[in-house]
């Protein structure tokens, strides 16, 4: 079977399978190193194109950390930097791989030291043109375990604020100086005038001292607008956030307006809703301003029927109406009059009225101030309505008095020809439970009369004279219980010399809600028949009542003394407070005759008003001496001039230029405080 080459042919055959399995294992090598080959390539373009987004990455929030503006500084715990922004090396005019490796500069190592860092702090850097405030936050950077292992820095440049800031500053402090320097002499002008006006003068003589009165009382305000203007400019704030009572607020504004309002023969009224709290939380001295600004320019643009303060409040807070019959503002100029130094030319082209066009301004700026807002509502040739909002809202430790008369079953007549006065009345009493009627003309109230049984009659004096007695004398004989005369100041000296004819009593316009009450109280047993029950009561001081006077401006001292003596006290006049220390100090010793009060001007050369009272005080407190009431006298009447005169030991602050009130308001009361305790 096997031939001889048998042997030879299967070495053959073996070593060609050989060679064949040879070649496929190298053949598979090649294969798969050309596969792994293939691998490796891609992944090194992967790699290749991660690497690249992550230097485009890098790059970006490099970019970002440049573009912000923001400095930022990276240092480790001894202070040395480890990273510094494009930013943050210019503002030490280096580059950042300058910058790295170095110490923190000492500048900012001030604020950042070490671990006793603060989170914020504020810097100076460089010196006058080039000087530098920044502002820093630092951020501890930590590692896994929360140590901290660097921090970092992140400043903005403030400069500007900075700046701005200073000069706003400046500015307020320079307006202050000035306004107070034109003050005194101003004072001194209208106490003087004052004065002169209480002497016995020809018609003619007193017009020219009632004008020199109004321009001096214009500039006054004038001086006032500006300083509050810059005041709120600067953002300062000294308000007093307290319940306070709305009604006696809002009352307050309506008497003080009335006499202007009734000198050009308009009505002045207030009316508040009957559901609106009388106790509110806020700053009520800017409310009291708002209201004066509005109001006051109601009455001063309208010439013929009234100005009317509507206030109610809903759950947001206070809601008050100003409302007029004046002439309206162009449409297009509803916005422009809260701009600064702005007066709308009326609606029907009328002249203009005095006023500096500061006053809407200032008005919205307090309303925003304390988070509210004043609007033009509407306005038309009939009149005007501006609406603020304040969200003040009701107090709830001052609870609500109850006690209102019930009127219930009653008809109450009112009449009056006015646009409010005559609503604001029937309003009232119809929350006292009656029926009220309310009638423009006396033929109106007449046909009333015959329709309805009336019980009470309130007649506004302004239908006239002739027309109201006539009325009265009606509803006297129909069987009208109770009758009423609303008068205005001037109409009651006139309703006084021709007699009340059939009245039972009268109401001063604008009427208060207390005396109001009073009178529908007061149903009519007897008839008045003594008016002088309803002069003032005469305001005197004890006999031999001595006031030590401290003042340098002669004039202001001779206002305050002529006041003083009208009320019948005596003044010793000093003009430092270096020698009325030493008259003080003479009288405790009883070297000289006790005062009784003491009036002391806060800026005075040598010892000023306030030191003066802390060295007082404290000879006092030595000597044990009884306490001397002492009130500052002076013509910056902002919060922290009254703080500061208070804590140096004043017992009051009575504000320049010296009101005849406010004095006599501290001199009686420590004459009657004096009466209790003899
Ligand atoms: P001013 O000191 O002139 O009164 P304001 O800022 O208070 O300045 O008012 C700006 C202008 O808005 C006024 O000059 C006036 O033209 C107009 N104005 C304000 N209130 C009234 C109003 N009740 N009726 C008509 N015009 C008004």
């Amino acid at each position: 079977m096997f031939s001889a080459e048998t042997p030879s042919a299967l070495i053959g055959l073996s070593v060609a399978l050989a060679l064949a399995a040879c070649a496929i294992w190298l053949a598979k090598m090649h294969w798969r190193a050309l596969s792994e080959a293939k691998v490796a390539r891609q992944q090194a373009e992967r790699m290749a194109d991660r690497l690249f987004e992550a230097q485009e990455a890098v790059e970006r929030q490099r970019e970002l950390l440049e573009r912000n503006g923001d400095l930022i500084l990276r240092h480790a715990r001894d202070g040395t930097i480890t990273f510094a922004n494009q930013a943050a090396a210019s503002l030490f005019g280096k580059t950042p791989e300058a910058l790295e490796g170095q110490s923190l500069p000492t500048d900012v190592q001030a604020g950042a030291a070490g671990d006793a860092f603060r989170e914020r702090f504020d810097t100076r850097i460089g010196e006058g043109p080039d000087e530098r405030w920044i502002s820093w936050i630092d951020l501890p950077v930590r590692d896994r375990s929360g140590t901290i292992v660097e921090h970092c820095l992140f400043g903005r440049d403030m400069t500007e604020r900075h700046r701005a800031e200073a000069n706003s500053e400046a500015k307020s402090r320079f307006l202050a100086t000035v306004s107070h320097e034109i003050r005194t002499p101003l004072n001194g002008v209208l106490g003087m005038a004052g004065l002169l006006a209480d002497t016995p003068l020809q018609p003619e003589q007193a017009n020219y001292v009632k004008a020199i009165r109004t321009s001096g009382e214009a500039l006054l305000s004038l001086i006032d607008e500006i300083l509050d203007f810059s005041r709120i400019e600067a953002g300062r704030d000294d308000g007093e956030i307290a319940p306070f009572d709305l009604r006696a607020l809002a009352e307050g504004v309506v008497e003080l307006l009335a006499p202007k309002a009734q000198g050009k023969d308009i009505e002045i009224t207030l009316m508040i809703e009957a559901a609106t709290p009388r106790w509110f939380v806020g700053d009520s001295a800017k409310l009291r301003q708002l209201l004066l600004n509005l109001a006051g320019n109601a009455v001063k643009f309208t010439d013929t029927g009234g100005v009317r303060l509507l206030i109610g409040s809903d759950g947001g807070g206070l809601l008050i109406r100003v409302s007029d019959t004046g002439p309206g503002i162009p449409h297009h100029q509803r916005e422009l009059i809260f701009g600064e130094f702005e007066q709308a030319s009326s609606a029907n082209g009328s002249v203009k009225k005095e006023g500096s066009g500061l006053g809407l301004a200032i008005t919205r700026r307090i309303a925003e101030h304390l988070g509210g807002a004043v609007s033009l509502e509407k306005t038309s040739a009939k009149g005007s309505t501006f609406l603020l909002r304040l969200p003040f809202l009701p107090s709830d430790s001052h609870p609500e008095s109850a006690a209102t008369p019930d009127l219930t079953g009653e008809t109450v007549l009112v009449v009056s020809s006015g646009p409010y006065e005559g609503d604001a009345l029937a309003a009232q009493i119809e929350t006292f439970g009656a029926v009220a009627i309310r009638v423009k003309s006396p033929a109106s109230a007449l046909a009333e009369m015959t329709r309805h049984r009336v019980d009470r009659l309130i007649i506004d004096a302004g239908l006239g004279a002739d027309d109201a007695i006539r009325l009265a004398e009606v509803a006297r004989r129909t069987g009208v219980r109770h009758r009423l005369v609303m008068l205005s100041p001037y109409e009651r000296r006139k309703f006084e010399a021709e007699g009340h004819g059939d009245f039972d009593d009268y109401l001063i316009k604008p009427v208060r809600q207390a005396s109001l009450m009073a009178r529908l109280y007061r149903i009519p047993a007897v008839s008045i028949d003594k008016p002088q029950a309803f002069a003032p009561a005469p305001r005197v001081l004890p006999a031999g009542f001595s006031v030590l006077l401290a003042e340098d401006n002669e004039i202001n001292a001779l206002l305050a003394t002529r006041l003083v003596e009208k009320l019948g006290g005596t003044v010793t006049h000093l003009r430092d407070g270096a020698q009325a220390l030493e008259a003080a100090q003479d009288a405790l010793e009883g070297r000289r005759p006790g005062f009784d009060a003491a009036l002391f001007d806060i800026r005075m050369p040598g010892l000023d008003g306030r030191s003066a009272i802390r060295r007082l005080r404290a000879l006092e407190a030595r000597s044990n001496a009884r306490r001397l009431p002492a009130a500052a006298l002076t013509a910056n009447a902002f919060a922290e001039d009254k703080a500061a005169s208070l804590e140096a030991g004043f017992d009051a602050f009575i504000s320049k230029p010296l009101k005849p009130n406010d004095l006599s308001a501290f001199l009686e009361q420590i004459a009657m405080t004096r009466q209790d305790a003899a």
